[in-house]
């Protein structure tokens, strides 16, 4: 947790120098057709600096160079104790630097710095040293062949990755990618967020100090329509691996299939249900877990528990204590190390998230507490934390991804109907249970389709724990060993003795 006051951090917000430019074969450098774009800040509409706004050319570019480093093997034929030490050196030097990411993250996106420097780089850092950790301790197979032959089952690095990631968490999504697919040795070219790119922009000059050789690490800043679009349809990216909506994640699926068929892993939306059973063993707990599960990060999660499942018996009981608990969420400045909910990244997503409240009304839900814009004289985007009861699984806002603020409550009156609720959705990335029954526990953990299910808690786990989506959710997980699959080609090579 900061020790800063917001006076603190307000300062070094007027001294930080801001590079905007992309990071292509070691050095920064402008888009090649010398485009940029604003990067405003959400917190208060600040202007925070230009920003390359990449395309084709920067693409092949980047593509280019990270290929022939590729190919040149120092790094993807470096041993692999060698690569770790590497990284972690890398996550050293992201740790050293936490108060200018952790402004950054919050200048750029709006969350709040308390969130920044005690979740969002600490735990960038964590992905790349926990995975650097693992990589000389993980070995290939030997099958079980007959006696006079040897068959060899080895993995090796794609060779060249593109990494396309989001805004809610922008360094951390970054990094939950670049951990393994460094470690595996691949070069890799980052696409962040056009809403916020400013720290990985950062990163790609610690990646050299730290020792990383140029080339290995390229940021190209832009459009997901033009960049974006540009590395996936790209005929040298090997493999596309993105963070970031349903919708987009299915039209880079199309793309791999209109070029070479590079393998593409998905991290997409959701829509999760918190599931909460007349016999939790802690309400209270459960009561702050709903509010936190859909206010952290001003509901920019693509965890949020967005659906609170409530059974029936409990309602009139529980809701109160959700709505209380709601009350510790209050949007703020960012920049006060005491605001828990910040600004929401941009007015584009504040007014979706606004369109969802509008739909919530219309539809018949009862607002319970929240529902407008605040602080509109700041210059800021802030929205407050909403809760609806009295919600189908029918209505728009139960049905669609809000990615904010908005939570909608929907009555149960037995665990089958509760499940069926949960997996009423194209999605399936995560779910939470409230119960002290082991065996309801364990059935309802089993029967929902979702990639992590969180039994008398919300949003568990580390980095041991893989993290993806059933469903429209996504394929492929990030997190744990099992990320190095995405990262690597698996090969058979078989001898005759
Ligand atoms: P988005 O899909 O709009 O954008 C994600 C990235 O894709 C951005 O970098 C964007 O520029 C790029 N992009 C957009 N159009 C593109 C195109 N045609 N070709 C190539 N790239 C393109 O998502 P977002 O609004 O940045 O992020 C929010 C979404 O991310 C939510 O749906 C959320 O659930 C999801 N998310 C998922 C996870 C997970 O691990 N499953 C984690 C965080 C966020």
């Amino acid at each position: 947790m900061t020790t800063l006051t917001r006076a603190d951090w307000e300062q070094r917000a007027q001294q930080l120098k801001i590079e905007g430019r992309a990071f292509i074969n070691g050095e920064y450098t402008d888009a090649a057709s010398g485009e940029t774009f604003d990067c405003l800040s959400p917190v208060d509409g600040r202007f925070l600096a230009k920003v390359a706004s990449c395309d084709l050319a920067d693409a092949n570019r980047a593509v280019d160079n990270a290929r022939a480093v590729f190919e040149s093997g120092v790094w993807s034929r470096l041993a692999p104790a060698k690569r770790k030490a590497t990284l972690i050196r890398f996550a050293d030097l992201l740790r050293k630097n936490v108060e200018e990411l952790a402004l950054l993250e919050t200048l750029d996106m709006g969350k709040p710095i308390g969130d920044s420097s005690s979740i969002d780089i600490p735990g960038a850092a964590n992905a790349i040293h926990w995975t650097a950790e693992a990589i000389d301790k993980v070995y290939d197979e030997v099958a079980p062949t007959p006696h006079d032959q040897l068959g060899l089952v080895t993995r090796e690095p794609v060779g060249v990755v593109g990494a396309i990631v989001p805004w809610n968490f922008p360094l951390l999504m970054a990094c939950w990618k670049l951990g393994p697919a460094l470690a595996t040795g691949n070069s890799i070219v980052l696409k962040p967020s056009e809403k916020s790119p400013l720290t990985a922009i950062r990163i790609a000059q610690l990646a050299i100090e730290a020792g990383l050789p140029k080339g290995v690490l390229n940021v190209l800043p832009g459009y997901g329509h033009t960049v974006g679009k540009a590395l996936a349809l790209h005929m040298d990216v090997d493999t596309l691996v993105f963070t970031g909506s349903t919708k987009i994640a299915k039209q880079l699926m199309v793309y791999a299939g209109e070029s070479n068929m590079k393998r593409v892993w998905l991290e997409a939306g959701g829509k999760s249900p918190n599931i909460v059973f007349a016999d939790a063993p802690d309400l209270q707990a459960a009561a702050e877990a709903a509010a936190s599960a859909i206010a952290f990060n001003q509901g920019e999660v693509c965890t949020a528990g967005s659906r609170l499942l409530v059974e029936r018996s409990i309602k009139d009981q529980f809701l109160p204590m959700v709505v209380e608990a709601l009350k510790a969420w209050k949007p703020g400045n960012p920049l006060d190390p005491a605001t828990t909910v910040g600004a929401l990244v941009d007015t584009q997503q504040m007014n979706t998230v606004l369109s969802y409240i509008d739909a919530g009304h219309q539809d018949g839900a009862k607002l319970l507490a929240g529902g407008k814009r605040i602080l509109e004289e700041t210059g800021g985007t802030y929205v407050e934390p909403t809760i609806f009861d009295g919600v189908t699984n029918a209505m728009k806002i139960a049905k669609e991804e809000i990615f904010g603020p908005v939570l909608s409550v929907i009555t149960f009156d037995t665990a089958e109907e509760a499940v069926a609720i949960a997996n009423d959705t194209p999605y399936g990335l995560a779910a939470g249970i409230w119960t002290a029954d082991i065996s309801k526990a364990h059935k309802t953990a089993r029967a929902v389709r979702a990639g992590s299910v969180w039994v008398n808690q919300y949003d568990g786990g580390d980095m041991t724990a893989p993290f993806g989506g059933f469903k429209q959710s996504g394929n492929g997980r990030d997190k744990s060993l099992h990320a190095l699959e995405k990262y690597t080609e698996l090969k058979a090579t078989w001898i005759k003795l």
